[in-house]
């Protein structure tokens, strides 16, 4: 470790402020610490926020979840609103980490959080997401666990949140808040693909704070669920996963909301999947012809060739279980 300032912000505000003059947020200190003690990152001024009034999941009249940035996983996934309306959520978080973990992390900070890239976290690799311009060990190293879809030639680390995966399916908001105010971003513009800058990951603004996550009301009945792929079944993160919620009203699909996750460099919506759904009846064939166009623009790596077959299964698998297999 190295020497570094630890503040308790008393307020939003001083929070922000303490941000803008460079200060890092720490919430739960999952993950932020072992970046720090591996020295893969550096801040020298930390901001507790964990105090901060952003621990709360509402719902609104017209059927908005809105998740406060600092609710806790296992709250989040324990929320009696979260589990009815939308178990893709639940699901997701409570097939991350380690239940010790789910108590103290926060939905900030989660979908905060960096790459399970080795190579990001070897400080004596080379890696332009950590140190610009010094190259990418992964695409001439051992890549089976990273991206095949949204991949650049600087980077093609995979984005590790399970949740984010659930939230992309559903089109969810990010609010922020920070020196110039408030600020609304939808998910899809709010994680970054590496292009050119894969150090640039979020799209935040110096001092920028997430208050919360907001899913839009869905049309109801929605059916919901995740799944995950991996190595050994806990403690483990995704070779590939998928977030499904189908509306399906008269016997036909009417709603189709489809993200993957463990093969993007972010979490990856399908809409040419959601297209091929919306209209049809549920069966088989469907599910089938569907889950095809899952790995659609894939550009797999030496040692990750087995993610496009394994993604279509994961989808089609996903969508029988959520769509049922009448
Ligand atoms: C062993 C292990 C296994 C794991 N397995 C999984 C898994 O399977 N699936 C999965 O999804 N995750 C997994 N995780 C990651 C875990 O979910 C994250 O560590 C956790 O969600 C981070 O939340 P935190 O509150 O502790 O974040 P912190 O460590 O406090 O912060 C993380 C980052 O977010 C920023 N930040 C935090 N809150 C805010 C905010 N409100 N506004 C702006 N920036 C903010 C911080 O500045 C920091 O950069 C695993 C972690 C570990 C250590």
């Amino acid at each position: 470790m190295y020497p570094f300032t630890f503040t308790k912000a008393a307020g939003i505000r001083e929070a922000i402020d303490a941000g803008r003059r460079g200060g890092r947020y720490i919430a739960g200190g999952t993950t932020l610490v072992d970046l720090m003690r591996e020295t893969v990152e550096r801040p020298e001024t930390l901001i507790d926020i964990a105090a901060l009034p952003l621990g709360e999941v509402t719902v609104t009249g017209r059927g908005t979840l809105r998740i406060g940035a600092l609710v806790r996983m296992a709250e989040a996934a324990a929320h009696p609103k979260v589990r009815t309306t939308y178990p893709v959520i639940s699901q997701a978080l409570e097939l991350s980490a380690s239940a010790q973990l789910r108590n103290m992390a926060t939905i900030g900070g989660n979908i905060m959080q960096r790459t399970r890239c080795t190579y990001f976290r070897d400080v004596s690799a080379a890696c332009n997401k950590r140190r610009p311009g010094s190259g990418c060990a992964a695409l001439q190293g051992i890549n089976r666990s990273h991206a095949i879809l949204g991949t650049s030639d600087r980077c093609v680390a995979t984005h590790p949140s399970d949740v984010a995966v659930a939230f992309a399916a559903l089109e969810a908001t990010v609010h922020l808040l920070g020196p110039d105010g408030q600020r609304t971003v939808t998910f899809a513009d709010f994680l970054l693909q590496p292009g050119t800058t894969p150090e640039r990951e979020q799209n935040l603004r110096p001092g920028e704070l997430i208050t919360a996550v907001e899913i839009p009301a869905h049309p109801r009945p929605l059916k919901s669920g995740y799944l995950k792929v991996r190595d050994r079944q806990s403690y483990e993160f995704a070779l590939t996963s998928a977030a499904v919620a189908l509306q399906v009203r008269a016997g036909v699909i009417r709603e189709a909301k489809v993200a993957v996750g463990g093969v993007g460099t972010v979490p990856w919506k399908l809409p040419a999947v959601e297209r091929h759904l919306i209209g049809q009846r549920p069966s088989d064939s469907l599910w089938i012809a569907a889950a095809a166009l899952a790995a659609d623009g894939a550009r797999p790596l030496t040692h990750n060739r087995f993610k496009v077959e394994l993604l279509k299964r994961t989808v089609e698998r996903q969508l029988r279980v959520v769509g049922g297999s009448a």
